[in-house]
């Protein structure tokens, strides 16, 4: 995305919007600390010589980050120089000893999107005894090579064997529930995105922070930094953005649905003349109508289509407020069948209700429209964790197969009955599969704190990754519910 230098200045605006909003709900913030885990990627160059590097790595490597003066409201556990080491295992490995060795301090932890503040837990999952170890003995283990790294958290680091016993004793019980206000007793709120798909991560961050208020304090992008949560203690569900009017110029091109359907599968960039004509300005905008977001930035995109669905969930004054949807790309498809990021996460919902019984969580999923059967097929990666003992039987993984199908809309169900589309498949893959995904992606270059779990994937290297950790699969045993609409719909498909 092409930047300029004054952009971050006004990004910077909008993040010291953020903790004054919040300390309208959460008072005392001034009092401790925030845990959060915050990473950059290397830069590259383009053919024509600029720095090319994703935008938070821009951001944490400006002196707006860097030089930023002491604020109480800012003052983080991990210091600057663990955020700044580009080795992802060294930064995360002292970022978390150090929120660790200052546990009571720390008064609310997150990190940009819930993904990113689930691999930390993990990481924790894998490394605690290292990082009680460094914590008995006050030292920091030899793998932490990066200088900067060991001199700035030696100077944090005291020898704490009570602290560690405690930790030690914690992260060696059974379950892992409340994990989080267990660790760090005092944080008041876990700060990460839990909308669009990110929802997706909400049963588990509620089951390691035993139900802590998940708060989402803003919705940005690379090309543009966009709004704030003017409401951050709102259910997830029903969190909405207030667009901030100075951060570029907006535009909303309404979006039709028909018949559950999406607008297109290929999102072009550009709008085409009559797309141009559609285009509504941020005061016009009504409420319950959604938008597809279309910006023209400082840094120099005209009309620039950023590929997320918005719908108006209502007003602070005369600023509209709005609801993410979804991404707008997202698409499976076999024939006629278009199913969209939302109806996909909604029907994924819907099946996992039948998991419940068996203490089973879906951590992860993902999906892939398989082609290579005929008639192709949807198939879901899901990666589960299950702390009951009974094992869950097929029968239950076709329900949900089932469920997912019958929870797609009618021209998904009509191509299951008249055999276009075959029977949708689960496949369940072994714990840590979405992790080695996650770090295939950043091995290609993708950046930790921006990395959101593809929720189509179609780059066969992944789905090939993801096959070979298929444990076990299952497939609908029958199709779902479909009844004749109407003769023109018939007439149409046919
Ligand atoms: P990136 O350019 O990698 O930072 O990704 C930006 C995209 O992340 C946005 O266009 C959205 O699709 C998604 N995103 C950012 N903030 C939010 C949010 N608060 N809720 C849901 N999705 C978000």
């Amino acid at each position: 995305m092409p930047t300029i230098e004054e952009e971050l200045g006004r990004r910077s605006q909008l993040y010291s919007l953020l903790m004054p909003v919040m300390s309208q709900f959460v008072p005392g913030l001034d009092k401790g600390k925030g845990m959060y885990f915050l990473f950059i990627k290397c830069e590259t160059k383009t053919p024509g010589g600029l720095l090319a590097r994703p935008v938070l790595t821009s951001y944490y490597k400006s002196s707006h980050f860097k030089d930023r003066p002491f604020d109480p409201y800012t003052n983080y556990t991990s210091p600057n120089e663990t955020i700044l080491c580009q080795d992802s295992y060294q930064s995360m490995y002292s970022q978390m000893l150090c929120g660790l060795s200052q546990n009571k301090e720390v008064l609310r932890v997150g990190a940009v999107f819930s993904s990113g503040f689930i691999r930390a837990i993990r990481f924790l999952e894998k490394h605690w005894a290292l990082l009680c170890h460094d914590i008995r003995t006050g030292t920091l283990n030899p793998l932490i090579t990066d200088p900067s790294v060991r001199e700035a958290v030696t100077k944090t680091l005291k020898p704490d064997p009570e602290l560690a016993g405690f930790i030690e004793s914690e992260c060696g019980k059974e379950s892992w529930q409340g994990i989080i206000t267990r660790l760090w007793p005092n944080t008041k709120y876990i700060d990460v995105i839990v909308t669009g798909t990110m929802s997706q991560y909400i049963p588990t961050l509620d089951y390691y922070s035993n139900g802590l208020p998940l708060v989402c304090t803003m919705y940005a992008s690379s090309e543009c930094y966009f709004g704030v949560n003017l409401n951050p203690l709102c259910k997830p569900s029903e969190v909405s953005y207030t667009l901030i009017p100075t951060m570029c110029y907006y535009e909303f091109l309404p979006v039709h649905r028909n018949n559950g359907l999406s607008n297109s599968i290929a999102m072009p960039k550009s709008l085409n003349e009559k797309e141009q004509q559609e285009l509504v300005d941020l005061v016009d905008v009504k409420l319950g109508q959604e938008y597809e977001l279309v910006v023209t930035t400082y840094a120099g995109l005209y009309r620039y289509r950023v590929g997320d669905v918005l719908r108006v969930a209502g007003f602070k004054n005369n600023a509209p407020q709005f609801n993410f949807v979804c991404r707008k790309n997202v698409v499976l498809s076999i024939d006629t069948d278009k199913t969209d990021e939302v109806e996909l996460q909604n029907a994924v919902r819907n099946a996992v209700s039948h998991l419940m019984p068996f203490d089973a969580r879906l951590t992860e999923y993902t999906s892939y429209a398989d082609t290579t059967t005929i008639p192709g097929h949807y198939v879901l990666y899901w990666e589960l964790t299950q702390n009951g003992s009974t094992t869950i039987p097929p029968s239950i993984f076709e329900d949900c197969c089932l469920t997912i199908e019958e929870s797609l809309d009618n021209v998904y169900r009509q191509n299951r009955v008249f055999d276009a589309i075959g029977p949708l498949e689960i496949k369940i893959v072994e714990i840590g599969t979405f992790d080695k995904l996650m770090d295939y992606a950043i091995s290609l270059g993708a950046s930790i704190n921006q990395y959101k779990t593809p929720r189509c994937v179609k780059f066969a290297p992944i789905v090939e990754l993801l096959n070979s950790r298929v444990v076990c699969s299952y497939f609908s045993p029958k199709c779902p519910k479909w009844t004749t609409p109407g003769l023109t719909q018939w007439t149409n498909i046919n």
